[in-house]
């Protein structure tokens, strides 16, 4: 059984507690979304949906004071303050029913505004925000502020808003409630996206049932009591993340090998021709299936390119083998790792994430700080457990020191990130779906 993105355990969540007014908002709550799921939290007014949301999305953690909040098996009360800010941050995105976009910032900025808590330059932000705002056809309202526009529009805003840094979580809290029901589809057809075709594990909430025909899992709340559990018929079929739609639809016969071959091609031959590295990665994947031993392998790379080879100089051909062999070795720990990791999730990584830390730095020339290195091992060990992206990944190592992240330079992140998304690519696959 894989580890469930959210799951709470025991909770109970009271208002104004000891007063006269207390509230006791949530009574006993079980529950787990899968990673890729699509759950619906389902239930009349006042039923503690909003709360459930706000438990989840680390906004409200300090007064369920029994049970656990686990995302991806790690109790978000546990965290420290910056932890959760973090998590806040790069873990989830929440679209709230009032859109909560900032009046005195344009379209634009509200998207970009995220992404400034990460420390990204304004450049950047901005390139990023309108990139998400293309994808919701709105980059023609860029300059204009929240009360310029339509609910519709506002709300794909928050949508595009909620994605700046790219969460594997996104919590919808009523995303329907003020729009007119071509809107409410389009927002529902969004969101049913965002899963299937980007993976991401998706929430919403609703009192309305026709707004259910999508979500998966649906949780039946009432009075702060979770009271029926209900999974639909269509989980299987959807549940897929990214990469598997993009190899699995388009490339029927893509194995973690040839994947791995793909990624490590553009890495270990920057420079070279398409060809020349179409027909390395051709090797690389045979050589990385087994189909041919290490020999062979040097023999393909320094035949010339009219023979059928990749017409590497001998130096250099022995040079990527011996790479090569260096990450076959490499992937066979982190596959051990993971199947300890299946075994038990709380399994501490720590040795190992060292371990990972000084291949992935090997050609750094500098020394990193106690705090340095305690910050790069989180992200590889948040990588590791598919906490978060690459993206998020790179932002934190590049990140200013002031800004909680590694504060490496750019070419230093770019080489560390692909040595580990080579590493990892295809795992996440087989173990986690
Ligand atoms: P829903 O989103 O399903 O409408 P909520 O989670 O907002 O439900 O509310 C659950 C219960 O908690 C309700 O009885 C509500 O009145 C109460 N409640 C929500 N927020 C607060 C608050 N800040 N202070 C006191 N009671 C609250
Ligand atoms: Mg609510």
């Amino acid at each position: 059984m894989p580890t469930p993105l959210v799951k709470l355990e025991n909770i109970n969540f009271y208002y104004n507690r000891g007063l006269p007014s207390e509230v006791h908002a949530l009574k006993n709550i079980n529950l787990e979304i899968e990673r890729g799921g699509y759950a619906a939290f389902f239930g009349p007014s006042g039923c503690g949906k909003t709360t459930l949301t706000y438990l989840i999305g680390g906004i409200e953690t300090e007064n369920a004071d029994e049970g656990h909040i686990l995302i991806n098996n790690r109790d978000l009360r546990g965290l420290s303050k910056k932890e959760l800010a973090v998590y806040r941050q790069i873990g989830v995105g929440i679209i709230f029913q009032q859109f909560n976009l900032l009046p005195s910032l344009s379209v634009l900025d509200n998207v970009a505004l995220p992404m400034a808590f990460l420390g990204i330059t304004v450049e950047r932000r901005r390139k990023e925000a309108m990139k998400l705002l293309d994808r919701f056809n709105m980059t023609k309202y860029a300059e204009r502020f929240p009360s310029e526009l339509s609910g519709g529009q506002q709300q794909r805003v928050s949508i595009a808003r909620a994605l700046a840094n790219n969460p594997p979580l996104i919590i919808a809290d009523e995303p329907l409630g003020n729009l007119d029901s071509e809107n409410a589809n389009k927002a529902l057809e969004f969101l049913k996206e965002l899963n299937e075709k980007d993976g991401r594990t998706i929430i919403m909430v609703t009192h309305e049932s026709w707004s259910l025909r999508d979500a998966k899992t649906i949780f039946y709340l009432k009075d702060g009591e979770m009271i029926k559990k209900e999974e639909s018929a269509k989980k299987e079929a959807v549940q897929k993340t990214l990469s598997e739609h993009l190899y699995h639809n388009l490339f029927p016969e893509v194995t973690p090998e040839r994947l791995m071959a793909r990624s490590l091609s553009y890495m270990l031959m920057r420079g070279f021709s398409g060809k020349e590295i179409k027909r390395f990665e051709l090797f690389l994947s045979k050589r990385l299936s087994g189909e041919i031993d290490t020999p062979t392998f040097i023999d393909f790379l320094d035949s010339p390119f009219k023979d059928g080879g990749v017409g590497l100089w001998k130096q250099r051909a022995n040079k990527i083998a011996l790479t090569v062999e260096d990450l076959v070795e490499k992937r066979k720990e982190i596959e051990d790792l993971y199947k300890e990791l299946e075994k038990d999730p709380e399994t501490p990584l720590a040795e190992e994430v060292a371990k990972i830390r000084s291949w992935l730095l090997e050609d750094y020339r500098g020394v990193l700080s106690d705090i340095q290195i305690v910050r790069f091992d989180e992200a590889v060990e948040d990588r590791f457990r598919n906490i978060i992206s690459p993206e998020n990944f790179i932002q934190v190592l590049e990140l200013s020191r002031s800004s909680f992240g590694v504060g490496l330079a750019s070419g230093t992140v770019r080489t560390a990130s692909e040595r580990l998304e080579a590493m990892l690519t295809g795992k996440h696959y087989q173990v986690f779906h």
